[in-house]
């Protein structure tokens, strides 16, 4: 049995952000997980360049609550402060999200690496599968398959979901956790299957019927759809519980509903039989998609359309609408969590003393752009620090 003044349950973004801030101080440390690489999940993260965080922070939907207490301890911009101290040189791609200069996630790794080497007081107990969590007097027992471990102060950052054992042990509050930052199930896509329509404007509405909107680009599965902005909606489904409701999808958001018909009018002097006359507007399948969806005799010469026809052709283009049914597996956070009230200032629980949680765990998501990662490294910097008194 090894005994240490700290254990940090998983070494993934927050834990080693964590690991980090908690080491100033002397205090003996152990960072635990079942990965053989600190922070390796973050190979994964921004399409393997990891965007590390968001500049300003100020979408009012981009968090399920409001953080500026922890924002105000350290935001976006110590945090780009903090790796560059580390020796991880950032840039932002012009839309306010930051990214390693290298745009490989794999250089976050190597700087934690590199700073976790330096330093004796820190044990990498990687390869380790946690398996149990009690709290002997003061002092908590971690039992891993490679031995136990006993420490004063416990952190667990284990990210979405994975902790709830020990939630549930120590009766510490949470909210159910729901996926989020996913693609969402509609109904049979399969003629769009693999289509990609960029410059579109989405809006979500949810089972209460409040409506979100996203532009950006969307593709299409084979029964749902995927992209930025459907990731970004699909947190609005998963904040309200229930992936149910609708996307109605604006094909042509440059264009009122006045200026579309007069381009449609325009469009009937090509001549061509319906069948063809989206062609050269949208994408092949969604050409068809759409005169499926109009039920218009594909023979008829676009020359013989009929005002209403126009009318019908318009308004289906600005709101292309699925019925929303629920969620695809690939999710990349989980919205739930440890309750933030049931937590101190410095994240500690106000009914278990000495247990903190840092990252994921805890009852805060946000959408796609450095967000999650941003509530990563500022609540590991938060309770980091405590750690230090
Ligand atoms: C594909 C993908 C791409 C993403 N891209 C971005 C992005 O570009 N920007 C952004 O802001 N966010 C992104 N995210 C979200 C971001 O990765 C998470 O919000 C963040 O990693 C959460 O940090 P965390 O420390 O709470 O948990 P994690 O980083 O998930 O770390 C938890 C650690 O605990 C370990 N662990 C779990 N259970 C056990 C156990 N029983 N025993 C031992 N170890 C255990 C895991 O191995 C892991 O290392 C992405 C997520 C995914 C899935």
């Amino acid at each position: 049995m090894k005994k240490f003044d700290i254990a940090i349950l998983g070494a993934g973004a927050s834990g080693c952000m964590c690991a980090i801030n908690c080491l100033y101080n002397r205090k003996s440390v152990v960072l635990i997980d079942k990965v053989s690489q600190a922070g390796k999940k973050l190979l994964a993260t921004g399409n393997g360049r990891c965007n590390i965080t968001h500049i300003g922070l100020s979408n009012k939907h981009a968090y399920n609550q409001n953080l500026d207490q922890y924002f105000n301890r350290f935001d976006d911009g110590q945090t780009i402060c903090l790796f560059r101290d580390l020796g991880l040189e950032l840039c932002d791609d012009g839309e306010k999200r930051v990214y390693p200069r290298t745009n490989s996630a794999k250089s976050v790794i190597d700087v934690f690496y590199n700073n976790f080497a330096k330093n004796k007081n820190l044990l990498l107990q990687l390869e380790t599968e946690i398996i149990n969590v009690e709290k002997q007097d003061d002092v908590f027992k971690v039992t891993t398959n490679k031995g136990e471990f006993m420490c004063q102060k416990l952190v667990v950052a284990l990210g979405g979901n994975k902790g709830q054992e020990i939630l549930d042990k120590f009766e510490i509050p949470y909210q159910k956790f729901i996926p989020s930052l996913c693609a969402l199930k509609t109904e049979k896509t399969k003629l769009l299957e693999n289509t990609r329509v960029s410059n579109v404007k989405v809006t979500a509405t949810t089972k209460s019927g409040r409506s979100y909107k996203e532009s950006g680009e969307i593709l299409f599965k084979d029964s749902g759809i995927s992209g930025i902005c459907i990731f970004n909606l699909s947190a609005m489904f998963a904040r309200e519980g229930k992936f149910e409701g609708s996307i109605a999808i604006d094909l042509m958001p440059d264009y009122d509903e006045k200026f579309l018909k007069i381009l449609l009018h325009e469009r009937k002097k090509i001549d061509v039989k319906l069948s063809k006359f989206f062609e050269g507007l949208f994408v092949n399948p969604l050409a068809y998609h759409l005169l499926n969806t109009l039920k218009l005799n594909e023979e008829k010469s676009s020359k013989n359309l009929t005002d209403a026809e126009i009318d019908k052709m318009a308004k289906l283009i600005k709101n292309l609408t699925f019925t929303v049914k629920g969620n695809y597996d690939n999710n990349q956070v989980y919205t739930g969590g440890v309750h933030l009230s049931c937590l101190d200032e410095n994240l500690q629980s106000k009914q278990v003393p000495n247990l903190y949680f840092c990252g994921e765990i805890c009852d805060v998501d946000g959408i796609c752009g450095g967000y999650n990662l941003q509530w990563a490294w500022t609540s590991g910097h938060i309770v980091g620090l405590a750690l230090n008194n």
